[in-house]
């Protein structure tokens, strides 16, 4: 999978608002290294899958926090 230049036609420009790149529908690839408008599942460019959401940390951070203070 190797990027062919063609994403930079859907390249998203930058975010606005609290939700962020993910919030608002944009997509990172992760072969191009890019945030794009995309409606598809993969990538036009390299064909490879796209990511549509955040990592997660927050939530998962959130989730300890709660099982902590059950045990107390
Ligand atoms: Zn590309
Ligand atoms: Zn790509």
């Amino acid at each position: 999978m190797v990027c062919k230049g063609t994403c930079d036609r859907y390249k998203a420009g930058k975010p606005f608002g609290i939700n962020g790149r993910y919030g608002i529908g944009q997509k990172r690839c992760s072969i191009c290294e890019i945030f794009m408008n995309w409606d598809g599942k993969h990538c036009p460019c390299c064909g490879y899958t796209l990511r549509t959401k955040p990592k997660g940390t927050q939530t998962r951070q959130k989730l300890m926090i709660i099982q902590q203070i059950r045990r107390i």
